[in-house]
């Protein structure tokens, strides 16, 4: 081997390289979006004063501030990095069926449950207590997804537990409680509960009615032994769930708590977790039910429509979950554009990167204002208002179907206006990736919810009758959309399960564009009803017609975070 002259080694050692040309100066790179404030957002917090939880809005800022705090930015991201563990056994080889989670999973939780995220609306007499919550997730969710799951669920168990009014009265204050004490103890000795569910099964996760897990009375009224198993049950570490069991009348729902009265642990043996595409925070289990011990919630043989009162809940929740993704990676994409460069202009003065980000923006809003005029409804049927519950049994079903399904378009295309930095995990866009086709698949799949539409149009004749009465509050408005509406009347009598998806995809374009038309700037509501309402687009983002208020769009969408 040629030796080395003294020269050669002089010019390759690192410590012998002049000051000029240091290797590592940073420069062209955004600094960190946080801290910053999530509930900059002109079209959630106009949407929160319209639906009645105006009153809300300095808790909602707060709440904000605190999601767009770096300490909570890290929370999510470690909640994901870290990963929760199942423990199966302890030491001694007796089953103990926990898991364990960071801490920060914790803090994300105990913020929420304190900030009202979980169940506490159902014990809020204030009009618009169900608007804030949603206002408030749209703003939380900007952490991190995975814990959406479980505050959901609790949320949205409430309902659902009322068919059993003496369970109710028992476990509703604790599932509204705003405390978050985690760990198995017995329900009624905590200061509050977190829920979950178990519907689907092995071979059947759509068509619950092919559930085989056996509900057998003990005698005792209201009280059976499950014997079977899911196939999914999120959030595993709840004190409750609600379970769906053949009992001898049928098809029927129980709560299911994990520890007993006397203090014994249910059984409940979690066979693992699942090793999940994305929503990595949360555990998601396969448990095993042995004579485990579970109270009748509603009567027997019905159980679909008892559970149900969780669903409509939590798919709204689904929509809300992918309005906050749409939001987040906005934000980023936004941030990431106005700090860097690239042939001579910062991205945010780029023709073309203008077009792809108010292309997002108008997506965005689209998404929060349909989210927030759902919560609305929602609110409103729940105080008894027979042609808001109407609304929305269809809406949400239509909401839940196209906001999902426009998640992970949506993301890919924010996360790549950070160039490679966007596929990198430090920039927590994979996550956001990762997360949204799951909000699409839970609670219903695509396909089930379009056939939902068509069930409630068949079956609940007043839904659509609601649905057209809200498109005709912005009849005359646009020209684009009339004739949408008018195209749509056209298509009802003929909806099928052949056209289940056009038809309600051409529902929510309406929907969204009727709602722009009648409360968003007149450019957005513009650019709107000329690209998804009158076809003046392309097939990707960014594809905006010549002639769009892109400045107006942007300024609107995206506020300097600094
Ligand atoms: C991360 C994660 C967490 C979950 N957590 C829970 C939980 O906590 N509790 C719980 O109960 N479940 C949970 N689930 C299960 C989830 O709700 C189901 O996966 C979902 O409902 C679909 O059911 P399935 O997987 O059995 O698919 P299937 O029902 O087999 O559906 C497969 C496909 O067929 C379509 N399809 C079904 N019926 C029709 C039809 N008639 N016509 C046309 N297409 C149809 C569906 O849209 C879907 O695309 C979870 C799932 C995931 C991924």
């Amino acid at each position: 081997m040629a030796r080395m002259t003294s020269t050669q080694t002089e010019t390759h050692s690192p410590l012998a390289l002049p000051d000029q040309v240091a290797t590592h100066d940073v420069t062209n790179q955004p600094p960190p979006l946080a801290p910053y404030d999530s509930s900059a957002d002109a079209a959630l917090l106009e949407g929160l004063r319209r639906e009645g939880a105006g009153w809300a809005e300095d808790e909602i800022r707060r709440l904000g501030v605190r999601a767009g705090s770096a300490e909570a930015q890290e929370w999510g991201e470690q909640a994901n990095r870290y990963e929760p563990v199942l423990r199966t056994h302890d030491r001694y080889g007796n089953r103990v069926d926990e898991v364990d989670f960071h801490p920060s999973w914790h803090h994300l939780m105990r913020t929420a449950v304190e900030a009202g995220l979980a169940g506490s609306p159902w014990a809020d007499e204030r009009p618009g207590a169900h608007v804030a919550r949603t206002a408030g997730g749209l703003v939380w969710g900007h952490t991190e997804a995975g814990h959406g799951c479980p505050t959901s669920m609790t949320y949205a168990a409430v309902p659902a537990l009322r068919a059993q009014p003496e369970l109710a009265k028992v476990y509703e204050p604790l599932l509204t409680s705003r405390e978050y004490e985690h760990g198995l103890r017995v329900p009624t000795e905590k200061a509050g509960l977190i829920a979950g569910m178990g519907m689907t099964e092995k071979q059947g996760g759509s068509d619950v009615r092919t559930n085989t897990t056996t509900a057998t009375p003990t005698g005792e009224p209201g009280v059976y032994t499950l014997r079977g198993h899911k196939w999914f049950t999120s959030a595993p570490m709840s004190d409750v769930f609600l379970v769906l069991a053949q009992a001898p009348g049928g098809l029927s729902c129980f709560l299911v708590p994990r520890v007993l009265p006397d203090g014994s642990r249910n059984t409940f043996r979690i066979q693992r977790l699942k090793d999940k595409l994305g929503n990595r925070s949360n555990a998601s289990s396969e448990p095993e039910f042995d004579r485990t011990v579970a109270w009748l919630v509603g009567p027997e043989g019905r159980g679909v429509k008892t559970i149900i009162e969780m669903v409509n809940c939590t798919r709204l929740d689904c929509v809300m979950s992918t309005a906050t993704l749409m939001r987040k990676t906005l934000v980023e994409a936004g941030h990431h554009a106005r700090h860097r460069g690239a042939f001579g202009a910062r991205l945010l003065e780029q023709p073309l990167m203008r077009n792809v980000l108010a292309d997002l923006a108008l997506e965005s809003e689209a998404a929060t204002t349909l989210t927030m005029r759902l919560a609305g409804a929602a609110d409103r049927a729940v105080r008894g208002d027979a042609g808001e519950r109407a609304f929305r049994r269809i809406a949400t079903a239509v909401g839940k179907y196209w906001v999902t399904k426009r998640g992970p378009a949506f993301t890919a295309e924010a996360l790549e206006c950070l160039g490679g930095n966007g596929y990198v995990e430090d920039s927590g866009m994979p996550r956001h990736y990762r997360e949204a086709p799951l909000l699409s698949i839970w609670e219903g799949s695509g396909n089930v919810n379009a056939l939902d539409v068509l069930r409630a149009l068949g079956r609940e004749p007043g839904s659509a009758d609601a649905l057209f009465g809200e498109l005709a509050l912005a009849r005359g408005a646009d020209a684009r959309l009339d004739a949408a509406v008018t195209a749509l009347r056209t298509e009802l009598p003929e909806a099928d399960q052949l056209s289940a998806r056009r038809l309600v995809e051409r529902m929510a374009l309406a929907l969204q564009a009727s709602l722009l038309v009648r409360h968003a700037p007149h450019p957005v509501a513009d650019a709107f009803c000329a690209t998804r309402l009158a076809g003046d687009w392309g097939h990707s983002f960014g594809t905006l017609p010549r002639g769009t208020d892109l400045d107006a769009i942007l300024d609107r969408a995206l506020p300097d975070h600094g």
